[in-house]
C-alpha cells in the first residue's frame, strides 16, 4: 500500500513541475536601434504554489513521511507477522494440549468401559458356567433315581417331574419284561455283509473335548461322500452345548480331528437341536432347533437343500431318550439309507422308525415299535434294523432291544456295550466303516463292531 502512496506523491511531483515550466516563458524582440532584446519571465512566487524555491522543502517532507510511511508499514508487517506468529505458536501450543487431555480423558473413559464390559463378560460366563453344571445335574436326576428307585431327592414342588418319573418306572418295566435273547448267532469273523449285531468291542478314544461346550454333541463321518471336496476321511463334529448351536467343523482326516485342528467351520443357516444329526451322501441331516423340521443342508456348495417337517413327530423333551437333552428326533444311517428315529402322541412314546428319502426328507415308510423311547439311552441302525442302549451312565449296559423293519418284530437282546465315560449322549452306526460312533462324557470314541447271520430267518 505504501508503494501506492509513493508513486501518487512523485506523480504529484512531476505534475507541478510541468506546471511551473509553462508559467516560464523567453521572448524575443528588437528594439528601435535594431538590437535583439531576449526577456526571460517567471511567475511570482506568490502567484505559483509550485516555485521553485518551495519545491525542495515540499519534496523533503514527502520523502520524510515516505520514510515514516515505510517504517510504520515495515512495523506493521513485522509487528503483525510476529503477533501472528506468537498468537499461531500460543494458539497451537494451548490447542495441542487442549486436543491431549481431551484424547486422555477419552482413552481412560474407554478403558473404564472395557473394565466394566470385561467384568460384565466374566460374570456373565461364570453364569453359563453354573446354568450348565445346573442342566446337566437336572439331567441326571431321573436317570439316578431310576437307578436307585429312591424318591426321596426329587422336588415335591414340581408334579410334572413326578409324573415324568412315574412313567418312566412304568415303561421301564415293560422293556425289562420281554425275555432274553433266544438268538444263536453263526460267528463268522470274516462276515462283511448285513447281519445282525453280534458284538460291540470296547471304545477307542479319538478326541476328548476341552471345554464347557462339548460336554456332548455329535461327530460323524459321511459312509457315501459325494464329489471330491469331502471324504470318507473327512471328520464332522457338532457341539451342541448352547442355545443357537450352527457351527459345524469339519477335519480333513481323523489324525487332525485328534489333535483339534479342523480345516473349516461352516455356519448352519439353521439351529441344531441336540445330537440326533447324520452325514449322508454329502449332506447334513439335522433337526431343527425347536420343532419338527428336518433339515437337509448340503455340504459342498453350503447350502439348505431341503427342509421338510417330520409328520407328528414329537420334539423339544417331548419324546426324548432317557438322557433327555431334547434327543426327541434322532437320524440315523445305515446300509438301507437315511432313518428317523422318534416318537408321536399317537405312538404314545414308543419308537416310531421311519425311513426318509434323502433328497426330499419324504417319509418312505414308517414302523411303531412297542419299545418307549424315554426307557433306552440312545439308538442306531444297522442292516435296517433298530438297536437299543439300555443306559447312558452304566460303564457295563448292554444294547437290550433289536427291531427289524423287514419283519416287523422287535425282542430283547443283551450284547454288552460300554459306557467308559458314564454321560453317553450321542450313538449312530457308520456301516463304511463298520464302527459305532458316540461322545461320552466330552470324549469322543469308536466302538468296532461284528455282524453275523442270524438263526430265526430275519434277513
Ligand atoms: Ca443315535
Amino acid at each position: 500500500m505504501w508503494l501506492q502512496v509513493l508513486y501518487l506523491c512523485l506523480s504529484c511531483l512531476t505534475l507541478c513541475q510541468s506546471q511551473a515550466q509553462l508559467r516560464a516563458s523567453l521572448n524575443r524582440s528588437n528594439d528601435q536601434a535594431g538590437r535583439c532584446h531576449y526577456t526571460f519571465t517567471v511567475a511570482s512566487p506568490v502567484e505559483s504554489s509550485c516555485s521553485g524555491s518551495s519545491m525542495k522543502p515540499e519534496m523533503d517532507g514527502v520523502l520524510s513521511r515516505l520514510t515514516l510511511l515505510e517504517a510504520l508499514v515495515s512495523r506493521l508487517i513485522a509487528g503483525v507477522d510476529g503477533d501472528v506468529g506468537t498468537r499461531a505458536g500460543e494458539n497451537g501450543e494451548e490447542g495441542l494440549q487442549k486436543a491431549y487431555s481431551q484424547v486422555t480423558g477419552e482413552r481412560n473413559q474407554l478403558q473404564q468401559d472395557k473394565e466394566h464390559l470385561n467384568k460384565q463378560v466374566q460374570e456373565l460366563q461364570r453364569r453359563l458356567d453354573e446354568l450348565s453344571e445346573e442342566a446337566e445335574s437336572l439331567r441326571q436326576k431321573p436317570c439316578q433315581q431310576t437307578h436307585t428307585s429312591q424318591h426321596e431327592n426329587r422336588p415335591a414342588s414340581d408334579p410334572a417331574y413326578d409324573s415324568g418319573n412315574a412313567s418312566y418306572q412304568e415303561m421301564k418295566a415293560e422293556v425289562t419284561e420281554v425275555p432274553a435273547s433266544q438268538l444263536i448267532p453263526e460267528v463268522n469273523h470274516n462276515f462283511t455283509g448285513c447281519g445282525e449285531l453280534q458284538s460291540v468291542g470296547d471304545p477307542v478314544l479319538h478326541r476328548k473335548a476341552d471345554s464347557i461346550t462339548g460336554k456332548y454333541g455329535v461327530w460323524l463321518q459321511d459312509p457315501e461322500p459325494l464329489g471330491t471336496l469331502y471324504t470318507n476321511k473327512t471328520v464332522w463334529r457338532i457341539d451342541t452345548v448352547g442355545k443357537d448351536v450352527r457351527q459345524l467343523f469339519a477335519y480333513d482326516d481323523m489324525e487332525q480331528f485328534s489333535k483339534g485342528f479342523p480345516m473349516k467351520v461352516l455356519v448352519l443357516p439353521e439351529s441344531v437341536e441336540s445330537t440326533g444329526a447324520a452325514v449322508y451322501r454329502g449332506s447334513l441331516y439335522y433337526q431343527r432347533r425347536r420343532s419338527r423340521t428336518l433339515i437337509r443342508y448340503d455340504l459342498a456348495s453350503e447350502t439348505l437343500a431341503s427342509r421338510l417337517d417330520l409328520p407328528h413327530a414329537g420334539f423339544h423333551g417331548q419324546h426324548p431318550y432317557s438322557w433327555g437333552g431334547y434327543t426327541d428326533i434322532d437320524l440315523a444311517v445305515d446300509e438301507q439309507g437315511l432313518w428317523a428315529i422318534y416318537s408321536t402322541s399317537k405312538a404314545k412314546g414308543a419308537i416310531v422308525i421311519s425311513q426318509l428319502d434323502p433328497e426330499s426328507l419324504e417319509v418312505k415308510k414308517s414302523w411303531e415299535t412297542n419299545i418307549r423311547k424315554n426307557t433306552v439311552a440312545n439308538a442306531f441302525m444297522v442292516c435296517g434294523r433298530l438297536y437299543t442302549v439300555a443306559s447312558y451312565t452304566a460303564p457295563d449296559t448292554t444294547i437290550n432291544f433289536v427291531y427289524d423293519t423287514a419283519t416287523n418284530a422287535g425282542r430283547a437282546v443283551a450284547v454288552p456295550f460300554k459306557n467308559k465315560y458314564r454321560y453317553n449322549s450321542m450313538v449312530d452306526y457308520n456301516h463304511a466303516q463298520r464302527k459305532l460312533y458316540a461322545w461320552d462324557n466330552f470324549h469322543m470314541v469308536t466302538y468296532d463292531v461284528r455282524l453275523g447271520r442270524a438263526s430265526h430267518g430275519s434277513s
